[in-house]
């Protein structure tokens, strides 16, 4: 198959659920972690809960980058842009991101300068044309979009481009993925892998799960077909007594990763030895911070960098949610205080936080379909 709309063809998307519903044991409850947040996304965005039988639990993984960002690396960040020198350059997903004094939006409301880019090196445009103010590009995600920052650290570089600098925030995944299952409230039975990443980093890093957690892991597609052919597989192995990596995503993930990519990175960072992630606190070796050799350019670095440290909300339950523990709706501020257009938690702001998949293809539904009730 080549084409998106094979995968999303019905007659092949009801066989795979017969599949399932096969090759699950009745009698036994399956808790499978679907680790990023784009697939979060497309289980609700095509209601792929409602084909599954009841005892297959999805559990959603930390793999949205804007989530596990903790608030006190947003304030990091707008502090820095407090400069009037300075223009505060991110991706669009950042942009409505809470900090304790509000999202970079609203802080550009109030005159701050913030600019929204579509990749790493319209930020290295955006100092080229403004050559008397200095461009801070606030880059965040994991392996998937590392490689750019690193090309766009090495393109600043052989430019001597002065007045650019990079605020890092790139994390890694793996470290998260063992946290996760040293979590002693976590019990899992198998990972749904994360495609994106792994087009950057391959299968290679995941066999540890396999070999030392005995616990299968499929590295799986977004489109329909792809999760529920990765929750076949995953049954399989589990039906069989197995635990292997397998990649159900070969058309796009090759199983050593991309050399290439992983140079680019390896030349410009090096691994932090901790760094927090909102809710899953600190993890060791989890994140990139930039060599010295680009010191220049390591808005960490040039700037004074406040490095605090604050917590969520009281009520906000996003690191629960975040570790699997606690369900969306089960948040005490999901629907009331916590909306997309009025989001207390990152979960609610980007596209691949389950707290904003849920409300928009689910929550809604369900206000929909009781309103019609209520009104007939
Ligand atoms: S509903 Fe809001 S506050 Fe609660 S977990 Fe989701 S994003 Fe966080």
């Amino acid at each position: 198959m080549r084409f998106v709309d094979e995968f999303r063809e019905p007659e092949l998307i009801n066989k795979a659920a017969d599949e399932i519903r096969r090759l699950a044991v009745p009698s036994r409850h399956y808790r499978l972690m679907e680790v990023c947040g784009g697939h979060t996304h497309a289980i609700y965005r095509f209601g792929l809960k409602d084909i599954l039988p009841e005892n297959i639990e999805l559990i959603h993984g930390p793999g949205c980058p804007v989530c596990v960002l903790p608030m006190g690396r947003i304030d990091d960040g707008l502090t820095m842009a407090q400069d009037p020198d300075v223009i505060f350059a991110a991706f669009g997903d950042m942009m409505r991101v809470p900090g304790t004094q509000g999202s970079p939006l609203e802080h550009k409301a109030r005159g701050m300068d913030v600019r929204i880019v579509y990749s790493p090196s319209d930020a290295i445009k955006l100092a080229q044309a403004n050559p008397d103010r200095h461009v801070m590009f606030f880059a965040i995600g994991f392996e998937t979009t590392a490689p750019s920052t690193a090309l766009t650290l090495m393109r600043a570089k052989s430019l001597g481009l002065g007045n650019f600098s990079i605020f890092c925030n790139h994390v890694t995944i793996i470290p998260a993925i063992r946290a996760i299952l040293d979590s002693p409230d976590m019990r899992l039975d198998g990972f749904v892998g994360p495609g994106h990443v792994s087009t950057v980093i391959g299968c290679r890093p995941y066999e540890w799960i396999a070999a030392n957690e005995k616990k299968p892991i499929v590295v799986s597609g977004f489109e329909p077909l792809d999760i529920l052919q990765s929750i076949v597989m995953l049954l399989r192995q589990l039906k069989n007594g197995k635990a292997r990596v397998e990649n159900q995503y070969k058309r796009v993930v090759p199983w050593e990763g991309n050399r290439a990519a992983l140079a680019a990175m390896a030349e410009v960072f090096q691994l932090r030895p901790y760094f927090e992630w909102r809710g899953l606190g600190f993890i060791s070796q989890s994140a990139l911070r930039i060599r010295d050799t680009y010191a220049e350019w390591d808005a960490e670095q040039r700037f004074n960098i406040p490095g605090l440290r604050v917590t969520d909300p009281k009520a906000a339950q996003c690191g629960e949610v975040l570790k699997g523990v606690l369900k969306p709706a089960q948040c005490k501020l999901f629907g009331a205080e916590c909306t997309p257009e009025h989001p207390i938690g990152a979960l609610m702001v980007s596209s691949e936080g389950c707290c904003a998949a849920f409300y928009n293809y689910e929550h809604r539904k369900t206000a929909v379909v009781t309103n019609i009730n209520a009104s007939a």
